[in-house]
């Protein structure tokens, strides 16, 4: 990437980039203790500031304490891990070299890419931030952030924590809104680290290209979840219950609607009812278990999605406090609004099938999902929806826990996504892979030099 021109007229989001620039290319990024010392800075300074996070993820959307907590131990295992790990990461790996190079070592280099744009959104506003910056740093890079308008108390926090723990030319936050990211996205940057919706992700996608800059969109969609008629309908009620309704359904990987062989959904139904009890109690609204939405937009859009199929369980809304019970919406067809869309709120919708073929059949006339979830006890039938249906990742009899496995990588597959990260694959992320003949200077061979012989080498 080449230099920007420092002049004393750059607006001062370049100069702060020039800054991010300089650090990087005086090699203050290089050493791997430097950068197991910064990601302890960042630990301690997570583990120092628990509460403050507790509290600005109650302000931007209700969060549960315990949920919130998910969100910081999220991160605070993603640096464990990669503490563990970083040294090894970061060694230079020796590979094979061919005969006809004798006297040579070949040699593949993990470098940092530079100067990393991370882009986030509003419903894990800090796990979303802080995740792909551990790689970042692990890998080398300064870093920009650009946090969520949406979560502004999670946002003012983040460059808190930040502006305390890192100096301002190594990692920086910058907050705004879409004008902010906009104008982020027209400076040079080594890479950008987009989470968000598959419609935003086009537009950086689109911007990144002016620049030939490098880019992981970490984008949404609609995940299914499909129950077989061997599925353990306890465990399946609960992790569905679970995965769908926490966070007020306002999770990239929640499972967005149910598939559910015909012989079990009604005993399905009735546990999932059972569980939603068990969760949140009778007055759901009252469940300190219970987020809320984030802002009256998605409010409104999310109340539209109600008026399709039957409700089943929940359908209570209150605008003032944003609030969506937590809504199962049962006899749903492919055809309804709400399968045009992701739902990206607490609203389940179902439908039930006899034949496992056309679902696939309908799954191929859709984008691909982030998530698959599976849930059977027949291995056939796990390995031929594994087979026939492209996803992200996903989970066989749970959902949305694969991201909580460092050594799985995460992303999503098409229009849910490009690009990995989490663990080793978060590293190779924010690293590219150079590749480094190392030639002995004892001799040299004449072979390959003019004047060419005639025949054939
Ligand atoms: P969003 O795409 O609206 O916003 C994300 C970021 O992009 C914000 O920082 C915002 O300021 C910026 N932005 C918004 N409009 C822009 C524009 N026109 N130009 C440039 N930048 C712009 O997403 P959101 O509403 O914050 O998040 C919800 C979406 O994110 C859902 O689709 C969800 O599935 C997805 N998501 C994905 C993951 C994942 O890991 N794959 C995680 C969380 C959320």
């Amino acid at each position: 990437m080449l230099t920007q021109p420092r002049t004393q007229n750059r607006p001062k989001l370049a100069q702060r980039i020039d800054r991010l620039r300089a650090f990087f290319q005086e090699g203050h990024t290089r050493e791997v203790t430097q950068r197991i010392e910064r990601l302890k800075a960042l630990q301690g300074a997570i583990e120092h500031h628990t509460d403050d996070i507790v509290h600005a993820l109650k302000a931007d959307l209700q969060k549960p304490g315990f949920e919130a907590y998910f969100e910081i131990i999220g991160v605070q295992e993603e640096i464990k891990y990669t503490l563990k790990h970083i040294r090894r990461w970061t060694q230079p790996r020796r590979v094979k070299t061919p005969m006809y190079q004798f006297l040579s070592t070949s040699r593949v280099y993990a470098e940092p890419l530079g100067v990393v744009l991370i882009l986030g959104p509003w419903n894990y506003p800090l796990n979303l931030m802080l995740t792909p910056l551990v790689s970042a740093i692990a890998a080398g890079n300064c870093a920009l952030l650009k946090p969520s308008e949406l979560a502004p108390h999670t946002a003012s926090l983040l460059t808190n924590l930040i502006q305390k723990t890192f100096d301002p030319a190594f990692v920086t936050v910058v907050e705004g809104g879409v004008e902010t990211s906009q104008a982020l996205l027209a400076e040079p940057f080594d890479h950008i680290f987009f989470t968000g919706s598959t419609q935003v992700g086009k537009i950086v996608m689109a911007a990144a290209a002016k620049q030939l800059t490098p880019v992981t969109l970490e984008l949404g969609g609609k995940s299914p979840c499909i129950v077989d008629s061997t599925a353990h309908i306890e465990y399946t009620a609960k992790r569905l219950v679970w995965g769908k309704f926490s966070n007020a359904g306002q999770t990239c990987t929640a499972p967005d609607y149910l598939l559910v062989d015909q012989r079990i959904k009604a005993a399905l139904l009735t546990e999932i009812t059972q569980q939603i009890q068990v969760f949140y109690g009778d007055r759901p609204s009252q469940s300190k278990s219970f987020a809320r939405i984030i802002n009256d937009k998605q409010f409104r859009r999310l109340t539209r999605l109600l008026e399709a199929g039957q409700i089943l369980v929940g359908g209570e809304t209150d605008r003032e406090t944003r609030y969506i019970a937590p809504t199962v919406i049962d006899h749903i067809t492919w055809d309804d609004p709400i399968m045009q869309e992701e739902v990206f709120g607490p609203i389940l919708p179902i439908m039930g099938y006899r034949d496992l073929d056309p679902v696939i059949a309908q799954m191929h006339q859709r984008p691909k999902p982030l998530a698959l979830y599976i849930f059977s006890r027949d291995r056939q039938t796990q390995q031929r929806l594994l087979q026939r249906i492209p996803s992200g990742g996903g989970c066989i009899n749970d959902t949305v826990m694969h991201l909580t496995v460092p050594t799985l990588p995460f992303g999503g597959v098409g229009a849910s996504g490009l690009g990995r990260y989490h663990g080793k694959a978060g590293f190779d992320t924010f690293s590219y892979q150079r590749g480094m003949l190392d030639k002995s200077c004892w001799f040299d061979l004449k072979w390959r030099y003019p004047p060419y012989p005639d025949k054939k080498p």
